[in-house]
């Protein structure tokens, strides 16, 4: 009997683990519009491809949290690991949780999945651009830029989203899922730098540290971060920053409030600065040692009108309180999130209530799937985003082929 012939649109991460899960029991074609598989795959994690987290949990996505948290409690780490060492990669567990190949190189895990694939029967076809799709009453035609056609009992849509699209993924795969009748909710970079208004920032490009950062939005914590900020000329960088821009959304009327000294009080602070004062020093070496020196002289810039290079011990109580309130919560505007050319991830996508959860199967036109960042569901950074590649792929890979059922809505 002739196998199923299932179409992946889109040679990323979930679209190779859904090809090497479904080749177990179908004919599968991986249909990519660049001339390689796993362009972005490369780039992750620094080149050294952070590709899942052992602490892995709903709380870690921005989604329908119902419906992630029943994806996520029935593919835990331990069975992207398997998946992977099964393969034959062999990983290690880093800080947090942090799951990286033991190689230390991206390379090696989009090795082994298109080896992987290419030994099951899996056919890739680069430089094909998928532009249409439709349902037929015996499966699905297929359309794409170059003239090509091609027919598929069953299709899963693995295109991403429209984070780094130089990558590949340029957001075409939601007007092909729009095309078999899906919604797809409002789409904004995520995991992305953040442009701060003013000059404060730019004066300290270049200079990391170690800070509390509150996104804060009409006077009201949006959320917060603990971690590196890294001072750029368009405003700040770094993962704690990165965390706090999937809270944006496009929004506007959002400040950053940096806090220097997270582990000291504000009262502290007063009483390191009251003791710098009595000696014998320049008001801009008032916090030495309390944060980086150029730190230190634009927060005193900002909080007073003092001469950085007057005395210290001209500096009034009010100036001292004024300084501390600075280094434990400077404010920044936050404009907006930098561009998708930054974003390392889509928040926003077609939502996970259009999908069956339990095989990725969509609601709304049977025998298509969908898998990865193209769903409406966006990780932190740690290794939360390629793990929901790898495991929506890989149960929408096994479900196209007839290896699992649906049993839940
Ligand atoms: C710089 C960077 C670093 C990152 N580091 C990490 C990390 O360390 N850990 C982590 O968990 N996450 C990381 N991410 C996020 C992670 O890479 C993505 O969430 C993940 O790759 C999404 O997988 P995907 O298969 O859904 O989409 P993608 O990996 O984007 O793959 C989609 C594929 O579909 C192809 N395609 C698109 N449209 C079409 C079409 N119409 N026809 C045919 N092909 C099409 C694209 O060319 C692409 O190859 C990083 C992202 C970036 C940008």
């Amino acid at each position: 009997m002739n196998k199923k012939h299932i179409a992946v649109i889109g040679g990323g991460a979930a679209g190779l683990a859904a090809a090497v899960s479904a080749a177990e029991n179908a004919q599968v074609t991986v249909f990519e519009k660049n001339e390689r598989v796993g362009k972005k795959l490369l780039q992750t994690g620094n080149g050294r491809c952070n590709l899942a987290n052992t602490n892995t949990a709903a709380g870690a996505y921005h989604s329908d949290m119902a419906a992630a948290k029943r994806v996520i409690d029935a593919f835990p780490a331990s069975r992207i690991m398997d998946f992977f060492e099964e393969l034959g990669l062999l990983m290690r567990v880093e800080t947090e949780g942090r799951v990286y190949p033991n190689c230390n190189q991206a390379a090696a895990v989009l090795d082994i999945l298109r080896y992987s694939a290419a030994e099951r029967g899996v056919a890739f076809r680069c430089g094909f651009d998928c532009s249409g799709i439709r349902k037929r009453a015996d499966g699905f035609e297929l359309d794409f830029s170059n003239g090509a056609c091609a027919h598929a009992d069953a299709v899963i849509i693995a295109c991403g989203g429209k984070a780094a699209p130089k990558t590949g993924s340029d957001g075409s795969g939601y007007a092909l899922t729009r095309k078999l009748g899906h919604s797809v909710t409002p789409l904004y970079p995520a995991l992305v730098p953040i442009r701060t208004k003013g000059a404060f920032a730019r004066a300290l490009k270049g200079i990391r540290c170690k800070a509390g950062i509150t996104l804060i939005k009409n006077g009201a914590t949006v959320a917060h971060e603990s971690g590196e900020i890294q001072f750029t000329d368009y405003g700040v960088s770094g993962i704690a920053v990165m965390q706090l821009s999937g809270f944006m959304r496009g929004g506007s009327g959002f400040e950053l409030k940096i806090d220097f000294s997270e582990q000291y009080s504000f009262e502290h602070i007063v009483y390191l600065l009251e003791r710098a004062r009595s000696r014998p020093r320049e008001v801009q070496d008032i916090a030495l040692g309390i944060v980086p020196k150029r730190v230190a002289q634009q927060l005193i810039k900002a909080a007073s009108e003092v001469n950085l290079t007057s005395p210290a011990s001209g500096l009034s109580y009010r100036d001292i309180k004024k300084i501390a309130s600075a280094v434990k919560g400077m404010r920044l505007g936050a404009e907006s999130t930098l561009s998708w050319d930054n974003a390392q991830v889509t928040a926003g996508g077609v939502p996970l209530s259009e999908i069956y959860t339990d095989t990725f199967q969509s609601k709304i036109c049977a025998g298509a799937y969908l898998a990865g960042e193209i769903l409406d569901c966006d990780g932190a950074c740690g290794g939360y985003n390629l793990g929901w590649a790898w495991s929506s792929g890989i149960t929408a890979g096994l479900a196209a082929a007839g290896l699992i059922q649906e049993e839940i809505c």
